[in-house]
């Protein structure tokens, strides 16, 4: 098997691993996934505790839960925690007693227009039990007592999370985002963890330009927390992406950052536009992750998020139907390679100056000319790229403008741009704080 085809399928595997595992905003589910995670990869484990005031919201109780169940009136267990994690509301109150059948469906979720999945409901800030169950066992279910039990505890603990910073040149940061709170669902969001687990590996083998800060951590509340705690640090963060949905075989979606046009986003929409896949581009709306909370006002972060299928625009989106045969080694893979292309665009985004500007310099000399003509095509947009970095390198176009502009793929304008710097032809411009 090939180098390319293994890391697809370690991906994959890590994925197998978390999957069985109930998580949640808060508890043991939260702690043993990051314990996973730090086997292969040293991140810090946070501790953030219940009642800690977090801007306007609160570290809410910890949450954990040992086993639910339903026994119906013929004394079988009908609905049971044990074979999916889903069956339960998560985050509910514990709970233990005896109802009628109308009493009990007014704690039950279904999915009627796909009858035979479990939905993923929650409810985390207000405390309340509840079950999930597919329509058609819904619909089976005959007049009686039902016993109901939830082993759960909510209770003064913690909020856990993970981080891990790799440390680059410059103290510039690049922020990659995942949230660690969904149970047995692997699109959303456990092939984030798994595309982010490989992307740290992978970075850790190049020279890095920027730091990159990695955050694993609860949806919405594990944001919030975060920023909350580190609002110096955030103002070091230069790009960002939220990593969501990335294993599905479904198309590549891009949603910009609230000002649509940063970096991140022209690095985004550059890669994807190369690898020329029908992809989908929409513009930053106010709910969806923690773009949400990376982009309030107050910080403006230009952070985007790079998925498959969009977030709950794909039917087995929140169901037990998001689950191992849903997502492929292959798709996740190739979304790890667009975030590794992204990460170059941005690493290697420099603006240089062409010391001879005056009419264009002879490159042959240089062995920089084609004198055969270039039958070849990536020559001849080689010949191309060097016209294109010796006329625009003025010190007010970066690389990437140039790349727009000439539309020839940024690696190969990458590719020229370092042959000129080999050269006396280009010189890179002082590092100067953009806006
Ligand atoms: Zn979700």
């Amino acid at each position: 098997m090939s180098d390319s085809g293994k890391i697809g399928q370690r991906m994959y595997a890590l994925v197998e691993e978390l999957y069985p595992i109930c998580r949640s905003i808060t508890g043991n589910g939260v702690r043993s996934t990051l314990e996973i995670i730090k086997q292969s990869t040293p991140i810090t484990i946070h501790e953030v505790k219940t009642g800690t005031q977090v801007f306007d919201w609160t570290v809410p109780k910890e949450w954990n839960i040992n086993d639910a169940y339903i026994i119906g009136p013929d004394g079988d267990k009908i609905v049971d925690f044990n074979e999916n994690n889903l069956h339960v509301l998560n985050y509910s109150a514990p709970i233990n007693t005896t109802v009628p059948l109308d009493k009990l469906k007014e704690h039950l979720y279904t999915l009627p227009e796909h009858p035979q999945w479990i939905p993923y409901r929650t409810s985390y800030y207000q405390e309340k039990w509840g079950f999930c169950l597919s329509h058609d066992q819904y619909t089976s279910l005959k007049e009686g007592d039902y016993e109901v039990v939830i082993d759960s505890t909510l209770s003064d603990g913690h909020l856990t999370y993970g981080e891990y910073l790799i440390k680059g040149e410059t103290d510039d940061e690049i922020l990659l985002s995942c949230h660690i709170c969904h149970p047995s669902l692997c699109n959303d969001n456990l092939s984030g963890i798994a595309l982010m687990a490989q992307l740290i590996d992978h970075l850790h083998k190049q020279k890095l330009r920027y730091s990159y800060r990695f955050l694993f951590i609860p949806g919405t509340i594990g944001s919030i927390t975060w920023l909350s705690r580190n609002e110096n640090t955030a103002a070091k963060i230069k790009h960002g992406l939220v990593v969501v949905c990335v294993g599905d075989p479904g198309s590549f979606t891009y949603k910009r950052s609230r000002d649509g046009d940063a970096e991140i986003d022209r690095a985004v929409l550059n890669v994807l536009g190369d690898i020329e896949t029908d992809f989908n581009v929409i513009d930053f709306y106010p709910y969806g992750y923690d773009e949400r909370q990376y982009c309030s006002p107050g910080f403006n972060l230009k952070v985007g998020s790079l998925s498959r299928s969009t977030h709950g625009c794909f039917p087995e989106y929140h169901t037990s139907a998001d689950n191992l045969s849903f997502i492929t080694p292959d798709a996740m893979e190739e979304s790890l390679s667009v975030y590794i292309s992204v990460m170059d665009i941005l690493e290697n985004n420099k603006t240089y100056i062409n010391t001879s500007p005056k009419c264009e310099p002879q490159l042959g000399k240089r062995g920089l000319y084609d004198s055969t003509g270039g039958t070849h095509t990536n020559d001849k947009n080689f010949q191309m790229a060097l016209l294109w970095i010796l006329n625009l390198s003025d010190g007010s176009y970066s690389l990437l403008d140039i790349a727009e502009r000439s539309q020839i793929p940024f690696s190969t304008i990458k590719a020229a741009a370092a042959a000129l710097y080999g050269t006396d032809l280009l010189k890179e411009t002082p590092v100067t704080d953009p806006k």
